[in-house]
């Protein structure tokens, strides 16, 4: 995702541009602060039960329609592992427990994050039940995938769908 900064958010002074740390960045002259912009970080959720994955379709673009793993950004002072669970019990109603780090996914297509980072999940308790940006949530097995969005869900799928996936 592109990023762009025109007034300084302290002064409101229009910004101009500096060379700092090998890129031009946007920097005030007032405050002699430097804009440096951070990436957008995501969790993604793999939960397996009775051989089938969790999957919630899309409610809202990029992506509407299709299905993924229950996912998510990162709040700014949130931990990685507590957005994962808070995103899965927003999307899919479900308690999970993190079990492991599956994978860090740098961008690779049109999802809304820059770094995506991959947990296996147990299911603790409650019903799935779609919520959120969430259409449908369902369990399907490895013959039985629906079509998928975003690069995480997908490569981790794939890997699940040809044995190699160790949760
Ligand atoms: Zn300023």
């Amino acid at each position: 995702m592109s990023r762009i900064a025109n007034y300084c958010a302290l002064c409101g002074r229009r910004l101009s541009k500096r060379f700092l740390g090998g890129r031009l960045r946007p920097y005030c002259e007032s405050c002699k602060q430097t804009v440096y912009f951070d990436p957008k970080v995501a969790v993604v959720v793999f939960i397996e039960r009775d051989d089938s994955v969790l999957l919630i379709q899309r409610a809202v673009d990029p992506g509407q329609g299709l299905w993924a793993l229950p996912a998510g950004f990162v709040d700014y002072d949130e931990a990685p592992e507590a957005a994962a669970i808070r995103e899965t019990l927003e999307e899919t109603r479900l308690h999970a427990r993190i079990d492991k780090l599956l994978a860090v996914y740098p961008k690779r297509d049109d999802g809304l994050a820059d770094i995506v980072i991959a947990y296996s999940a147990t299911v603790i308790s409650g019903e799935a039940q779609a919520g959120d940006d969430a259409a449908e949530v369902g369990w399907f097995t490895r013959d039985s995938l629906p079509p998928l969005v975003f690069y995480p869900s997908i490569a981790l799928t794939t890997l699940w769908r040809e044995g190699t996936l160790t949760l």
